[in-house]
């Protein structure tokens, strides 16, 4: 499943709904690694799905707060409460998750990128808000543009290269 947003301008001469591209990153021993992607604005292709890559560092932290009670911990496990997953299963699920990310951010060399193109010029989009003004102006109106989470969609999941490059389907 992914992420689906809905896009409106303050002119009035645009709305439109966009799904995020989901996938894989298929590293050299075989595993599949979940990409996460947030929307963004390419300056190339507008509306645009931007990879999210956390750090090494960020990895080696989150493994070491796993059995801490930091805030971001206490959250995760109140979010396992509330679906009703068994915590022991849930955590060893992060552990191997987060590992997994740390082997890829290890032989990974390029920054994130746009997934349309490549590029890496681009603004992400904070979605802290139910609703968000997005930090560009429609190109062409010069309306705000503004958006907010319209739930999920179905696409078929991609396979990309470790440096984030699609592959072609097998
Ligand atoms: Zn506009
Ligand atoms: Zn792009």
């Amino acid at each position: 499943m992914a992420a689906l947003y809905e896009f409106w301008c303050s002119g009035y001469d645009f709305e439109t709904h966009f799904a995020l591209s989901a996938g894989f990153y298929v590293v050299p021993d075989g595993t599949k690694v979940t990409m996460r992607c947030e929307c963004g604005w390419c300056s190339s292709r507008g509306l645009s799905t931007i990879e999210q890559l956390p750090t090494e560092e960020e990895l080696k932290q989150t493994l070491a707060d796993i059995d801490t009670d930091a805030p971001w911990m206490a959250r995760v496990r109140a979010g396992w409460a509330r679906l009703g997953l068994d915590a022991t299963e849930a955590k060893a699920r992060l552990i191997a998750d987060t590992e997994e990310r740390l082997a890829l951010s290890k032989i990974r060399k390029a920054p994130p990128h746009c997934l349309a193109c490549g590029g890496i010029e681009f603004k992400l989009f904070e979605w802290g808000r139910a609703l968000e003004s997005l930090p560009v102006r429609h190109p062409g109106c010069g309306g705000d543009l503004v958006g907010r989470r319209a739930g999920h969609a179905r696409k078929a999941l991609l396979q990309y290269h470790p440096e984030g490059y699609l592959l072609p389907r097998t």
